[in-house]
């Protein structure tokens, strides 16, 4: 998405050897506009696979899981990462590795808002080593539903989470690809 790349190399910090920073248009601040035509370009490249449900996890995936929803016409559920009272008891569960935190936490989704037979859509900001959405994919298939994609607004391909998902067979479509970062600025390809 090219709007998206040019957005990354005026905007993008990289910090350290390998965390990209797009605070103010994804990560902090929100640029709509933009996010409302990333939402378009995951319906055109989903469209013809019956999506019944958007799937992300808090934060960060929520805007654009949205406009995205807006599209498909159908509901947004986030997985939850923080203990809550207000979480309902039955959940599908799974245990995720940050290592932008460096920690495992565990993210919950309540049984009301998965079912059996669903084609899941699963979208989320970054793709990095893919725990994110390997977690989410468990959460899905242990509601007996189909994650029947994942959709990325900036994956990291050096990470190699994507290439794990794409050889395990699931349909993977992300928006920008990172090669490599050199001189601190990322390379697309
Ligand atoms: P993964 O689980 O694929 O290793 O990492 C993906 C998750 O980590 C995303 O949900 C995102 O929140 C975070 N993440 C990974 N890499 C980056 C990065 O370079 N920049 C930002 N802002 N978040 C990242």
């Amino acid at each position: 998405m090219e709007k998206l790349i040019e957005r990354i190399k005026s905007d993008g910090t990289v910090s350290g050897e390998d965390i990209l920073k797009v605070d103010s248009f994804l990560n902090h601040q929100i640029d709509v506009g933009l996010l409302d035509d990333m939402g378009k370009e995951f319906y055109n490249y989903f469209k013809g696979k019956n999506i019944d449900k958007i799937l992300t996890i808090e934060a960060s995936g929520i805007a654009v899981a949205c406009f995205a929803g807006k599209y498909f016409d159908v509901p947004v559920v986030f997985a939850k990462k923080t203990e809550s009272k207000n979480l309902d008891l039955e959940t599908y569960d799974a245990d995720v590795y940050s290592f932008t935190k460096g920690k495992t936490y565990k993210v919950k989704v309540s049984k009301k808002y998965l079912s059996a037979g669903e084609n899941v859509l699963i979208i989320d900001d970054f793709l990095a080593n893919g725990k994110a959405a390997e977690g989410l994919i468990s959460i899905v298939e242990k509601a007996g539903a189909k994650a029947a994609g994942i959709g990325i607004v900036i994956e990291k391909a050096f990470q190699l989470g994507g290439e794990k998902l794409v050889n395990s067979g699931y349909d993977l479509f992300s928006l920008a690809v990172i090669e490599k970062f050199e001189n601190q600025q990322p390379v697309f390809r």
